[in-house]
């Protein structure tokens, strides 16, 4: 069944890098919040100069379908509960990159080892003749898991539906005050946090047989798996419900959305076994993809991530490239942007991408990382962008030119509503103009659904040109996050 996408307008929020959860505004070196070198020195010398903050973009998600998640996913977009968000990584202190990996692209670290001996000696307790018996041949960490898992009395872990009870509330409540220092937590900001998904309620709840056979995950026998959706996978120590990984199923991959633990346990490192865990979990239920969230390159408590090995999002082009190929580029928390020319100036074209499933970038691609040519103090991007929003005001659709010399002060930054020009990853203006001049926009007509709050009911868009300026606006910018397609079939809140 497809289901229609429920979405609010697009929101574009700043705020003080001090509220920063990964950098806290307190990177020693400054030139690691920006994301182009050129923007740092030119603030360099500015007395106000490197004011640059916290800056996402997202959509409140009411309803949407486990197949469009996962294309969201691969848009660099991320969920927590019902929020849709994505981080303007040209604005923003630190740059967020969409990670994802494979069994076969993990090269096991001593650590890892490590962490899956200290599982095995608290699972198999009494079975010292075991950890000795061991394997012949390269460490196999999915068959050392399995084993322990299959062999173990004490330890056992279900998947079930992701849904509030107070056994799961009071370890959150643990890991919060202990892990965090945070004691500003009660039942409801759980349930939004790690309950809550913008998935309909047969798809929350799944079937029986959806779980049963999910928890069959670790059988050699069991090729199908049905289940697409939100899940918590309960971890069980002596009885005691020790961890909960929250994780979306999708399609193309297991997406990892948070997990917490026991503090009591901590020496099992149930946070790295847990990632061990999903991978194989992912292979052994044919999805090929484990989606770790964000890697930051500079952040300590996100970039171990890069120890999985795996690929990023070049979020420009709708591409994959191999973490290690782009190391050096993103030293300092740089942004990247790759292609086969090394003059490109532009942004590339995306709209037609967002209808296909990304690529990956080819070992024997030469490329260049333009960043400097496209989003530099002298990059084309701006120019092009302020040119598109004079010709889209003419065509009485409210963008503006803004003052292309900087990046750190966009006019409006207290408009909630307004997306600065140019955000990497979005579709460029030009390509919106292009679409309005084509009259390609008019493919919403007949389509797109809008639930107007003021007047409180739903209606059809029918003639994109008759709307009013305002929701004319909110359609483009619903179709720079999403490309014209993912647009078409929504219901927008306005
Ligand atoms: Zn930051």
């Amino acid at each position: 069944m497809s289901e229609r996408m429920i979405i609010s307008e697009p929101y574009y929020f700043t705020d003080s890098i001090s509220h920063c959860g990964y950098c806290n505004g307190q990177k020693p070196d400054k030139n690691d919040n920006f994301a182009v070198r050129s923007w740092y020195d030119k603030h360099l010398q500015a007395q106000d100069g490197l004011d640059v903050q916290n800056c996402t973009l997202g959509v409140q998600l009411e309803l949407v379908s486990v197949e469009m998640y996962d294309k969201l996913c691969n848009m660099g977009f991320r969920r927590s509960g019902k929020f849709l968000y994505k981080p303007d990584l040209l604005r923003n202190c630190c740059r967020m990159y969409t990670i994802r990996t494979t069994v076969d692209q993990v090269k096991v670290s001593k650590d890892m080892k490590a962490c899956i001996k200290r599982f095995k000696k608290a699972a198999l307790p009494d079975s010292n003749q075991n950890s000795k018996k061991g394997h012949k041949g390269p460490f196999d960490f999915m068959r050392e898991i399995i084993e322990t898992e299959n062999e173990s009395k004490n330890f056992y872990t279900k998947f079930e539906p992701a849904i509030y009870s107070d056994e799961k509330y009071s370890l959150f409540a643990r890991y919060q005050e202990s892990v965090h220092n945070d004691f500003d937590h009660n039942p409801k900001s759980f349930k939004r946090f790690l309950c809550d998904a913008p998935f309909s309620p047969e798809v929350i709840r799944g079937t029986k047989q959806e779980w049963d056979q999910l928890n069959d995950w670790k059988n050699p026998e069991r090729y199908h798996f049905k289940r697409l959706g939100p899940a918590h996978e309960c971890y069980y120590y002596n009885d005691n419900l020790v961890a909960i990984a929250v994780v979306d199923i999708l399609p193309s991959g297991i997406s990892s959305v948070y997990f917490i633990w026991d503090p009591a346990y901590a020496k099992m490192s149930l946070g790295k076994l847990s990632a061990l865990r999903e991978l194989a979990i992912s292979s052994k239920i044919n999805r090929k993809h484990y989606y770790m969230g964000y890697y930051i390159q500079d952040c300590p408590k996100m970039n171990y991530k890069g120890k999985y090995g795996g690929e990023l999002m070049d979020l420009c082009n709708y591409k994959y490239t191999p973490l290690s190929r782009i190391e050096k580029d993103i030293e300092h928390s740089k942004f990247f942007l790759l292609s086969d020319d090394p003059n490109l100036a532009n942004e590339p074209r995306l709209d037609e991408r967002f209808s296909e499933t990304p690529a990956t970038w080819q070992a024997s691609d030469k490329l260049y990382n333009v960043v400097e040519n496209v989003y530099g103090v002298n990059g084309g991007a701006f120019r092009a962008a302020n040119e598109a929003a004079e010709q889209l005001s003419e065509k009485a659709i409210p963008y503006s030119r803004e003052p292309f010399h900087d990046i750190c002060t966009h006019e409006k930054k207290n408009d909630i509503y307004s997306i600065p020009n140019v955000v990497p990853g979005l579709l460029p203006l030009g390509e919106i103009l292009q679409m309005i001049l084509q009259q390609k926009i008019n493919l919403v007509n007949n389509n797109m659904v809008l639930f107007d709050t003021s007047m409180g009911h739903i209606r059809l868009v029918v003639d994109f040109d008759q709307e009013s300026p305002q929701i004319k606006k909110t359609i483009c910018d619903l179709v720079r996050l999403f490309g014209l397609k993912n647009t078409i079939d929504s219901l927008v809140i306005v």
